[in-house]
């Protein structure tokens, strides 16, 4: 994979203030704020910084947790995993693999068929719909 770097003040001209504070310095968006939350539609989610194809609406769940919440990535590649001791838990952080921007955390009280929840920000995605031809 062909990774994307680029500095501080490179990404702070390409993305907005929110996505800025979520992906490039670890934000947390508001639970229940995020436009994707509710979204039920086909499609694929990709990272708002890089492009990056992140999950397929088909691994979207409800987890109730107030985030877009998926059991699985697109790809085994296509995010990475990090030890975040931060705020006083022991958390594991997913970052685009692709741009090495914050998603989310990764938690062990998903549904079959991974028992996995992926937890993200909005602010961090960007959907693409399936187009239906
Ligand atoms: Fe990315």
């Amino acid at each position: 994979m062909k990774k994307v770097i680029k500095t501080m003040e490179e990404w702070r001209k390409i993305l907005t203030k929110e996505q800025f504070d979520v992906l490039r310095n670890n934000a947390t968006e508001v639970p229940n704020s995020g436009e994707y939350y509710h979204l039920n539609e086909e499609g694929i989610y990709s990272c708002a910084a890089c492009g990056n194809k992140l999950f397929d609406s088909e691994t979207k769940y409800d987890s109730g947790s107030g985030w877009p919440s998926f059991y699985q990535p697109a790809n085994a590649d296509s995010v990475s995993e990090h030890r975040d001791s931060t705020h006083g838990m022991e958390r594991i952080e997913i970052k685009c693999a692709c741009c090495d921007s914050h998603l989310g955390h990764v938690f062990s009280d998903g549904p079959a068929p991974t028992g996995l929840r992926y937890c993200m920000n909005s602010v961090a995605l960007k959907f693409l719909p399936t187009t239906k031809s």
